[in-house]
């Protein structure tokens, strides 16, 4: 009889994202006390999703809390495309901003791809712009969406050289899957991409030292899908009820990933857990993204942000 696997590492997001916030403070600090420069980021809202309102909530505190400056546009529900390029168009000219974060989803009437492709691009924060899609495809510097960026500085640190492991990743979106596949190509990993057409999914899996999960989908990702001692980043956040079926019949519900974590943390040699994991790296890469832009700005090289 084979002894039970040891539990994986469990990678703290959540703290990894604290001293990044700190070390994204301290070096922002320096750039207005050297050059005068204080990062600034716009949030802009349009209409009450109470999820995008949290968010926002979130990372205004913490934009403050890094010492920078932070506004927050909240707009009504009803407003037209027209006037949201307005507002975007006053915050590319405006020298005090530095960063400009657009929170999906957007109403109905307004045409979110027209909204993303007006920002500046060196203003643009959350890396969507396709400037940036490209600029990040052919190696050259930019600004990296935030999810991936923290996904993959979660990944350095705890396995240091990624170079010619067999990175896998589920899911092809332009927000995660693509831009990870090419951080990680940036990294010298071997990149396969999974999707939902891909075939024999869980062995494609099973073949990887790296995996990501960024599908959508709870709990897919079985712990026989894995290979033993692999680092598991787990992008998923998906609401289901509650394991609890009192508190789920009373409609209470919890957040899981794509990865089944129970199972895949006794056969993962370290893995990000839901929630702690790579969802609190987004909004630290968000203000690392807005001291970059800065710094470009001043015409001074950003400090190394790594850990
Ligand atoms: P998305 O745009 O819906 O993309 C999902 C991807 O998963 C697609 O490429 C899809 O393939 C693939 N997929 C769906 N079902 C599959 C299946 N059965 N087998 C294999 N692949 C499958 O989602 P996203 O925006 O990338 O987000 C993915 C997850 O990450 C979501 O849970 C989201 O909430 C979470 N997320 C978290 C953060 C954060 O931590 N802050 C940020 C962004 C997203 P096709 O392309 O073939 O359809």
């Amino acid at each position: 009889m084979t002894a039970p696997a040891p539990d994986a590492t469990l990678i703290d997001g959540k703290a990894f994202a604290a001293a990044l916030v700190d070390r994204v403070a301290a070096a922002a600090a320096r750039l207005e006390r050297d050059h005068g420069t204080r990062p600034g980021l716009a949030v802009i809202i349009v209409g009450e999703d109470p999820a995008s309102q949290i968010y926002v909530r979130n990372k205004g505190e913490t934009t403050a809390r890094a010492g920078m400056r932070s506004e927050t546009h909240r707009l009504a529900g009803t407003t037209t495309e027209a006037e949201l390029l307005a507002l975007v168009g006053t915050l590319n000219a405006d020298p005090g901003i530095h960063g400009i974060l657009v929170q999906l989803p957007l109403p109905a009437q307004i045409d979110s791809a027209a909204v993303l492709g007006a920002i500046d691009p060196d203003k643009d924060v959350d890396g969507f712009h396709v400037v940036n899609a490209g600029r990040l495809a052919v190696g050259l510097p930019g600004l990296v969406p935030c999810t991936p960026l923290g996904a993959t500085m979660l990944l350095k640190a705890t396995l240091g050289d990624l170079s010619g492991l067999h990175a896998v990743i589920v899911g092809r979106s332009n927000i995660v899957g693509k831009p990870m596949a090419q951080l990680l190509l940036a990294e010298n990993c071997t990149v396969t991409v999974a999707h939902s057409r891909s075939r024999d999914l869980p062995a494609l899996c099973r073949s990887a030292d790296i995996l990501v999960a960024a599908v959508g989908r709870p709990e897919m990702i079985r712990g026989d899908w894995i290979k033993p001692g692999a680092a598991v980043i787990d992008v998923g956040i998906n609401r289901v009820p509650s394991a609890d079926p009192v508190r789920a019949a009373a409609g209470k519900t919890r957040v899981v990933g794509d990865v089944a974590f129970t199972e895949a943390a006794t056969v993962a040699g370290a893995i990000t857990p839901v929630p702690g994991g790579v969802g609190p790296m987004t909004i630290a890469c968000l203000l690392a993204n807005t001291y970059v832009a800065a710094c470009r700005a001043a015409g001074v090289e950003p400090h190394a942000l790594d850990a």
